[in-house]
């Protein structure tokens, strides 16, 4: 821990368990998304208590690896402790599997991997080191089970939510101009646009935010507004970004006049419906 540190305020996650829970009431239709999604968040408190602080990266470092165009965090950076990730990924894939994600099978295999945390760890260093040069340069998972990688990016959120509170106050992204995290190298799976022409990408693995163009593909070069189409949710507060050049697309909150942050937690279940309508049309989810 970094002694002398302030108390942090309280944890916005028990914002996210209320807003669930009245979704649920809203969209009823939503509720067996919502529940696993409550259980997760619920689990994700559970573990993020148990994550130590850890130290800032020397500016020295930082600044190299800023230089180089590197995301800010090594996996050394991020304070996991394997017993406790281990902990984590079981749960998660009990999680899952509870409300049929992962099958039977690959559950137990699951199950078998991360029993002892010590296995863990050169699964997540290989997992880790796919994204080094943003997610262009992943190479086929083979060696790892089904479903290893999205159990473990929900399983070690904590760990790096906590590297990135630490790493975002020492940052310089004015540079960044990259569609994949400054921290973790992850892919977005989510947007924020504070207004029309500023919008955030939102990381799948770390929650990390950084600026990035307010039209175009973060998937391939498009950046023709016709070839760009947008849907938008009955309350415009939530919009959906897609690609007809590579049929992929982006969910974003509308931040101006909302009456709350952005909540991925939240607002990746509350916008499912655009899920289905992009679906439709034969759009591809991140
Ligand atoms: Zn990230
Ligand atoms: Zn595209």
């Amino acid at each position: 821990m970094i002694p002398n540190e302030r108390p942090r305020p309280a944890r916005p996650e028990t914002r996210d368990l209320s807003e669930l829970r009245a979704l649920k009431a809203r969209l009823p239709e939503l509720a067996p998304a919502i529940d696993m999604q409550v259980e997760l968040v619920e689990l994700h408190r559970r573990i993020q208590l148990r994550v130590s602080t850890p130290s800032p990266v020397p500016a020295s470092e930082r600044e190299a690896r800023r230089r180089q165009g590197r995301r800010a965090l090594e996996l050394s950076d991020v304070p996991i402790e394997w017993a406790d990730a281990g902990l984590a990924a079981r749960q998660t894939a009990d999680i899952l599997h509870r409300h049929e994600v992962l099958e039977p099978a690959d559950h137990r295999r699951l199950v078998a991997v991360v029993r002892e945390g010590s296995d863990l760890a050169p699964l997540v260093a290989a997992w880790y080191a796919e994204t080094a040069q943003g997610p262009g340069t992943r190479t086929p998972a083979s060696t790892r089970p089904p479903m290893l990688d999205d159990v473990l990016q929900l399983a070690l959120r904590p760990f790096f939510g906590r590297a990135v509170e630490v790493a975002e106050r020492g940052i310089d992204l004015g540079d960044w101009s990259r569609p994949w995290c400054p921290f973790c190298g992850a892919s977005p799976d989510f947007a924020v646009y504070v207004d029309d022409d500023h919008r955030q990408l939102i990381c799948s693995r770390c929650i990390g935010r950084w600026e990035w163009e307010a039209i175009g593909c973060p998937w391939c070069p498009n950046r023709d507004r016709r070839q760009l189409p947008t849907f938008t949710s009955p309350d415009h507060r939530y919009r959906l970004c897609a690609c007809d050049g590579c049929r992929r697309y982006l969910k974003a909150y509308n931040a101006q006049g909302a009456p709350r942050p952005v909540m991925p937690a939240v607002d990746t279940i509350a916008t499912l419906p655009l899920d289905a309508a992009a679906a439709q049309r034969g759009y591809i989810g991140v």
